[in-house]
């Protein structure tokens, strides 16, 4: 009885600790790209939590900064960067898009560089205000009922529906409740700053010898997503138009998506900077990324043309292949397919085809 006791409390001691799972700090590069051009690069770009790239333009006097990042702490680590790089002030931060990964860095650069104006498109401003700021507690509190409801399951070996967790799921709520409890402190630390400056179509800054364009080039995986492009350095910065591993549909605009990536594509560079991923220099991985785009756009019109409801139609939209292209057999990158594209892109694709004028807003829910 005793040795079974023994045991028991061994194997139940050895189960805790295979959920265990503890944060792992995130690794960073910093790559030169032309001179006075360096970028700042999530060296795992799936790691929790995900995180955004940030682009650093040195000028003659001043430094423009292309997205600040999710975490306060690695808008402070990007800071330290950039200081070992150069001593001229930030002047400029560019937002390319509303999500928390890009902006929620703000506060730090106008703790450290009063002087600094955030840049971006209008309706990017727009949806700061409305889905990032206005949400903050509200979003914040369901992280931790999430973290909360997770460790129970985790503690108790069973999920919501009673169902016995697997191995790797167990593992998986794991690491999200070590993530959370590692970064809420931090998302707690940011702060409200919103973009000062507004354009529509484009805007060009001109630093000394450096011209650096800030183009609105058409609805894509945000409607107010903005690239910065280095014509004489011949480097563009994607945004969220173009990550790697594979594509970020939230919110997106599946229709009009393909035509603003071909855009993109037409610009005359030699380097893609990607908010995620490290940066590249062919256009192999944007053409899969197109063709992937082209392909959900098509199969959502034609799913749109039947009379099922969305929830239904989507279920004739094949997408195994092009997942299979995107994971290259990667556990990682196949869950990451599923979270990124698959599950947020069809209904709203298909909504979209139909001319739903409720799938054209931002709202994620
Ligand atoms: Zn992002």
């Amino acid at each position: 009885m005793r040795t079974l006791n023994r045991l028991a409390a061994l194997a139940l001691a050895t189960l805790a600790i295979a959920a265990r799972a503890d944060y792992a700090p995130k690794a960073w590069d910093v790559v030169t790209l032309a001179e006075g051009v360096h970028g700042f690069v999530w060296r795992d770009p799936l790691a929790d939590p995900i995180e955004g790239n940030a682009l650093f333009i040195v000028n003659e006097e001043d430094v423009v900064v292309v997205d600040s990042g999710l975490l306060p702490s690695s808008a402070r680590i990007m800071a330290k960067e950039l200081k070992r790089l150069t001593s001229k002030p930030v002047r400029f931060v560019v937002n390319t898009h509303w999500h928390n990964d890009h902006v929620g860095g703000n506060g730090v650069y106008r703790e450290l560089w009063p002087g600094v104006e955030f840049i971006s498109h209008e309706d990017t401003r727009t949806d700061i205000l409305e889905q990032v700021f206005a949400n903050r507690e509200a979003n914040l509190q369901a992280n931790e009922r999430t973290t909360d409801t997770y460790a129970k399951y985790i503690e108790s070996g069973v999920d919501g529906d009673g169902k016995p967790l697997a191995p790797d799921r167990r593992q998986r709520l794991a690491e999200v409740v070590a993530m959370y409890r590692a970064v809420l402190p931090d998302l707690r630390q940011v702060r409200k700053v919103p973009p000062d400056v507004t354009f529509r179509d484009r805007l060009v800054l001109r630093r000394g010898e450096r011209t650096i364009e800030i183009l609105w080039l058409g609805l894509g995986n945000t409607r107010g997503d903005a690239v910065v492009f280095l014509p004489k350095e011949r480097i563009v910065a994607t945004g969220d138009l173009l990550v790697w591993p594979v594509p970020f549909m939230f919110g997106s605009y599946h229709a009009e998506w393909p035509a603003t990536l071909a855009k993109l594509d037409a610009l005359a560079a030699d380097t893609l900077f990607l908010s995620h991923g490290a940066p590249q220099r062919d256009r192999g991985y944007l053409r899969q990324v197109r063709d992937l785009l082209a392909f959900i756009r098509d199969e959502a019109k034609q799913a749109a043309a039947t009379d099922l409801p969305p929830a239904e139609a989507k279920k004739a939209i094949d997408l195994g292949e092009w997942k299979k292209r995107f994971a290259q057999g990667d556990a990682k990158r196949e869950r990451a397919f599923d979270a990124f594209v698959t599950a947020p892109s069809l209904e709203r694709a298909i909504r979209q085809a139909r001319g739903d004028a409720g799938a054209m807003t931002q709202k994620l829910r």
